[in-house]
């Protein structure tokens, strides 16, 4: 091989190589444009991105945003709020998110934290008139989070919603708030079904028992006592002490059912009902609802809609 030729051949290597690169570079552009772990994926498509932190936000958020926002959740389902901590990958999409919206009141409370270092965070209980929230005593001094069981409160969280959005984007703003109306006029008539679903109980049957506190704003909306194990968060576990008085109160009232949570161990609860003979009435959604899509007895779980009708139906069903 002549000079000139060697290097003909060592050019024409070089670039091969180089083109080989660069169509590398390529593929791994396109597939990392795609995968939902790219913070970056959605401003490719020209969406709004938006991170949640628990379901029952997403949810919110894709009513009020529809086809203008692509949201990522922290939480899916069976995930517990109180004791989530976020990995890297968490932060990463609450720092490169547009905007974000979670709960707040301490629901979220191991990364309260990072969610005050980001920008454009909305906690979406931040319009709720404190006069309508509670502060139960094993809240040590804070109100309760677990708002989304009165639907009339619930309703209050989707102004922010539609704030966030529109600050963000404000082309789309006429929609957000359209989307709110809606939204708000759905949850009204939500609110109403489930007046009308607890009718079907008699009054000395609306106990409702379960593992933690997750339902006092529910009981107040509409009309159950209930009696939680673990106090207000799942932090807390509960003593045998507790669990005896459980198994009395449940013998002395004849409660016929006790519930077993999503997010939370069921393991106290199978044992009271051992103990005390109340049946277990089946599986209530507290502080996660279920995969998106999935139906159960007609309702999708994984809406706010589906997860509030599906409590209820579940509730009024086992102590009938
Ligand atoms: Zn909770």
């Amino acid at each position: 091989m002549n000079m000139t030729k060697y290097l003909i051949t060592l050019v024409s290597r070089r670039i091969a190589l180089a083109a080989g690169v660069s169509l590398l570079a390529l593929i791994v552009a396109g597939c990392g444009g795609k995968t939902e772990t790219d913070p970056n994926a959605e401003s490719a498509s020209g969406k709004l991105k938006v991170t949640t932190t628990v379901n029952m936000v997403s949810d919110l958020v894709r009513e009020i945003g529809g086809e203008h926002v692509e949201v990522s959740e922290l939480m899916g389902p069976g995930v517990d709020p109180h004791l989530f901590k976020a990995s890297f990958g968490d932060v990463d999409k609450l720092m490169n998110a547009d905007v974000v919206f979670y709960v707040g009141l301490l629901l979220e409370g191991k990364i309260q934290d990072t969610l005050d270092k980001v920008k454009s965070a909305y906690a979406v209980t931040s319009k709720i008139d404190t006069k309508r929230l509670d502060k139960p005593e094993e809240f040590e001094g804070h109100f309760d989070p677990h708002i989304w069981f009165d639907v009339t409160l619930w309703v209050d969280t989707v102004d922010v919603v539609v704030e966030g959005l529109s600050k963000a984007d404000s082309a789309h703003a006429a929609d957000y708030k359209k989307n709110g109306e809606a939204t708000k006029a759905k949850m009204n008539a939500l609110h109403e079904w489930s007046l009308a679903k607890v009718k079907e109980l008699p009054e000395a049957n609306r106990i409702l028992i379960t593992s933690h506190d997750a339902y006092n704003y529910f009981g107040r909306a509409y009309g159950f006592k209930v009696v939680g194990l673990q106090g207000i968060s799942t932090v807390s576990e509960a003593s045998l002490a507790d669990v005896a008085k459980m198994v009395d109160f449940i013998k002395e009232n004849k409660v016929k059912a006790v519930f077993v949570e999503s997010s939370v161990s069921p393991a106290t609860i199978k044992r009271i009902s051992e103990d005390s003979g109340a049946v277990i009435g089946g599986e209530l959604f507290s502080d996660a609802m279920g995969e998106r899509g999935k139906m159960e007895h007609g309702n999708d779980v994984g809406t706010y809609e589906g997860m509030i009708k599906h409590n209820l139906s579940t509730i009024v069903n086992a102590l009938k």
